[in-house]
């Protein structure tokens, strides 16, 4: 069994490790006897909405963040609206799921355009703004996310988009309405990094239960040995409720 995964933008779009992301879905393929492909896109090169049965875009700062959004606008956005309609299983983390959304204003500079995959739109109260850093815990119908986020934009989400999950400690989306990430089909995005995927091995495997249910392949989901997947994200968990460090440069949670 092949699949194939479309990791965008990889020079670009990787902040704390994003690229671990996609290391934790070819190791958990591979032990399940499943080959991922894996086909790194950067800017310029176009997308083929039928080839996929994956995508990942990383977190990025603001600077690689507006040549991105206009590759996005100019390059890929069409065809990749087109594979998130199919239901194609895509995750966006921190910068990339910002640019997913209407609009990212970012903290200087003009508005950057994004491809409206997901309802939300993230403005940076501006360059003065403390950032939202820290362990964050969340939970998504029974099933616990942990992670790390760093960011300044603020993502608001509007009727058409769902949040990925709720937040029990940290800040998520704009640490007021304890939203975290946004779903749309089989799109999700999230602030998490962390890598995210490695410490949230149940999420790993929904994404991947998504690509194969889409190919019609059913039984090559087995349980694996999760025991230290499992042990990461107690300790991930305990980190993230532990008093917090003061920061200048964070906000207060
Ligand atoms: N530039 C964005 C922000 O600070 C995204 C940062 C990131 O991807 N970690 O809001």
């Amino acid at each position: 069994m092949k699949l194939r995964l479309a990791h965008l933008y990889p020079d670009h779009m990787n902040l704390y490790g994003d690229r671990g992301n996609v290391l934790c879905l070819q190791a958990r393929c591979r032990w399940r006897g499943i080959d991922l492909e894996v086909v790194r896109l950067g800017l310029g090169d176009p997308f083929n909405a039928a080839a996929y049965d994956l995508v990942f875009i990383g977190g990025g700062p603001d600077r690689e963040q507006v040549r991105v959004a206009q590759d996005l606008t100019e390059v890929k956005g069409r065809a990749l609206k087109e594979a998130v309609e199919a239901g194609v299983a895509l995750l966006a983390v921190c910068g990339g799921y910002q640019l997913l959304g209407h609009h990212y204003r970012p903290a200087a500079g003009p508005d950057l355009p994004g491809l409206g995959v997901f309802d939300a739109y993230t403005e940076h109260p501006g360059p003065a703004a403390k950032r939202c850093i820290g362990n964050l815990v969340a939970q998504r119908n029974g099933m616990m996310l942990v992670g790390f986020e760093n960011h300044g934009g603020r993502t608001y989400l509007g009727p058409g988009s769902t949040p990925l999950a709720t937040v029990e400690r940290g800040f998520g989306n704009n640490g007021r309405d304890r939203t975290e990430g946004a779903c749309y089909r089989n799109a999700f995005g999230t602030y998490l990094h962390g890598s995210f995927l490695p410490k949230n091995h149940r999420f790993t495997d929904h994404l991947l239960g998504i690509a194969l249910e889409r190919r019609g392949v059913r039984d090559l989901l087995t349980p694996l040995d999760d025991t230290l997947e499992e042990r990461a994200q107690v300790a991930a968990r305990k980190l993230a409720l532990e008093p917090r460090k003061r920061f200048p440069w964070s906000d207060q949670m």
